[in-house]
């Protein structure tokens, strides 16, 4: 059976191209849970307890806020939960850039959060120039993984079909709707590993495996 070629690498951003020990995302989700408590005046546990439903039900809070809360701005609730100083938490990855170079693939950032959050991010790490673009929650109309349309518009944005994508993501279900579409799915820091392509402990040992995956691909096509 021959296969497509790859073409892109494409990484979710926050707690793939960082560890999740980190403590950013928790310290965003405390920010969530402010927002909702001073915006929706609520308290903390039917906050704690809203922030929940949106994730199960809406993907993420900003998602369940655009379709539940029309009265909220989402561009205050995004910019105000990413308000955060990123050096407290994360820093320079020279590892992580030699490993990106080296891995001949367009590589893009596709995230539920802002390109102003994720460009912070990149910069922090060091990593910004790695990237040919950054598909933002914006870019997909507020959209949130794992709705399938984030993806739908993700490939129609960079021009491709599903199997000439690898995803790179830390949360397995953000990775079905992509495996669903025909992406090569890499699940990074977690056990969860049944319903995905591969699995790797941490985001440097993601190399082998894309290599791995270009290889076969490159058999499958020798074999016509
Ligand atoms: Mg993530």
């Amino acid at each position: 059976m021959s296969r497509s070629m790859l073409k892109f690498l494409i990484f979710d951003l926050d707690e793939t191209l960082y560890p999740r020990g980190a403590g950013l995302m928790q310290e965003i989700g405390v920010r969530i849970n402010r927002y909702l408590i001073e915006n929706l005046q609520l308290p903390a546990d039917q906050a704690q307890e809203l922030r929940k439903r949106y994730y199960n039900q809406h993907g993420t809070a900003l998602r369940g806020l655009v379709v539940e809360r029309p009265d909220v701005d989402p561009e205050a609730y995004l910019h105000y939960v990413h308000d955060l100083r990123l050096a407290d938490y994360i820093g320079p990855q020279p590892a992580l850039g030699d490993m990106l170079r080296s891995i001949p693939l367009t590589k893009v950032i596709f995230t539920n959060a802002t390109v102003e959050h994720a460009r912070n991010v990149l910069n922090v790490i060091g990593i910004a120039d790695q990237f040919a673009d950054i598909i933002d929650v914006r870019r997909v109309g507020y959209v949130s993984k794992p709705d399938p349309r984030a993806y739908e518009q993700l490939l129609d944005i960079i021009g491709a079909r599903g199997d000439e994508c690898i995803l790179i993501e830390d949360a397995v279900r953000n990775l079905l709707p992509a495996k669903a579409l025909g992406m090569t799915t890499i699940l990074v820091d977690s056990d969860d590993c049944a319903e995905v392509d591969y699995c790797v402990p941490d985001i440097l040992a993601v190399k082998d495996v894309i290599e791995r995956e270009m290889e076969r691909r490159r058999d499958g096509e020798t074999e016509g």
